[in-house]
């Protein structure tokens, strides 16, 4: 098996076996191997000292266990912390931490930019986009679990409890390597995450959905923000191939959900676009069916974008026709990291920043 030098944290945990076997050692090396990447964070073969030197030293022959390097990183009034990573071919993809009182999460990028031109989202008009490796994924986590000091959390309460795609880029885009990063951190040997805390937000690509719940019942978000086709193709223009009756049919006993689980149908407030009280009621109707909860996200703008956030009644009001007409729980996402471009669907603009500073 020949591995590429950069990647031991793109292997899940049956490739790394095999590769510890290729290399004429025992299968419970692996186990080991493992459990100082995703358990204690190592970041170098050197500090593995319970395993035998010549083991490392193969190890370190053919593998290397490199960090992603941090170009920039910021730290919010509010506590949330951004996280800027220059990629080896010099893209740039973001990640952005938030804690609250109960947990702290993790949203990552999957892609760099996004093919995919939402009218009211930054990411969607990045001209650069590529997908991301699986170890490109992972290790937006294990950087950050670096600067928090968040490793070893069966002695310590973790920090990073949830992680959610909701960062540059659309997952299921790049399913292959988001579906690998996955088993990667629900490995309970190892990164350990239930599938309950991984949430996996999507604009709906229907048939990579048939996919996935076949493969992993991981948490879902669907970008649903309009309730008529019309008004959705302009929004999410890929509802012109997957219109809204096809996606929400792909989601009717969906694996894993039930009433003490939902689907999130996440819903950016544009003033005067999508937020009539009718649109409210219609929102709660063709959710009826489902197991949904909803949550209403306050538009965070950038610049150049065409778009205002709904007043914060008309949110609330929203909210409760929601809830009060399909008895569906609607929440409202508080903005964090507004002030360092961290919010939903504000990233990107300080990587155009870097570059302009750059060139
Ligand atoms: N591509 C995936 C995941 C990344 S976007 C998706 O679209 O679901 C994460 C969430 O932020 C999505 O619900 C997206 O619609 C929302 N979003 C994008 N731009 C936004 C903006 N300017 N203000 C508020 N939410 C935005
Ligand atoms: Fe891509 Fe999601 Fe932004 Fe749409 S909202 S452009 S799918 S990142």
């Amino acid at each position: 098996m020949i591995i590429n030098t950069h990647s031991i944290n793109s292997l899940k945990k049956e490739e790394l076996q095999r590769h510890i076997i290729s290399l004429g050692e025992e299968k419970f090396r692996a186990k080991q191997l493992w459990k100082w990447l995703y358990v204690k964070g190592a970041k170098s073969f050197s500090e593995m000292t319970d395993i035998g030197k010549n083991l490392r030293l193969k190890l370190s022959d053919n593998n290397n266990i490199q960090r992603l390097k941090t170009s920039q990183h910021q730290v919010s009034v509010d506590g949330t912390q951004k996280w800027v990573f220059e990629l080896f071919d010099g893209n740039k993809i973001e990640t952005v931490f938030i804690p609250e009182e109960e947990r702290g999460t993790l949203c990552i990028s999957s892609q760099v930019g996004c093919t995919l031109n939402c009218s009211f989202c930054h990411t969607g008009t990045m001209a650069l986009v590529r997908n991301l490796t699986s170890d490109e994924i992972i290790g937006q986590l294990l950087v950050v679990k670096d600067y928090l000091d968040d490793w070893d959390y069966k002695k310590n309460n973790r920090k990073i409890t949830n992680i959610v795609f909701m960062g540059m880029g659309e997952p299921l885009y790049n399913y292959n390597e988001v579906l690998k990063s996955l088993y990667i951190l629900m490995d309970n040997e190892g990164l350990s995450y239930s599938k309950r805390k991984i949430t996996l937000s999507t604009s709906g690509v229907v048939p990579v959905l048939e996919k996935l719940k076949l493969e992993v019942d991981v948490s879902l978000a669907i970008s649903l923000h309009a309730v008529k086709d019309e008004l959705r193709n302009q929004l999410v223009p890929i509802n012109r191939k997957w219109p809204i009756e096809k996606l929400l049919n792909a989601l009717t006993n969906f694996p894993g959900v039930n009433n003490s689980r939902r689907i999130t149908f996440e819903y950016v407030m544009l003033e005067g676009v999508n937020d009539t009280m009718e649109d409210a009621k219609r929102l709660s109707e063709i959710l009826k069916p489902l197991h949904a909860k909803v949550n209403l996200i306050p538009f965070n703008p950038w610049p150049g974008s065409k778009y205002k956030c709904s007043s914060i009644d008309v949110i609330n009001d929203f909210a409760t026709v929601v809830c009060k007409d399909g008895g569906i729980t609607a929440t409202v996402r508080q903005p964090r990291g507004q002030d360092i471009l961290a919010a939903c669907g504000q990233l990107k603009s300080s990587s155009i920043k870097i570059k302009e500073k750059i060139n």
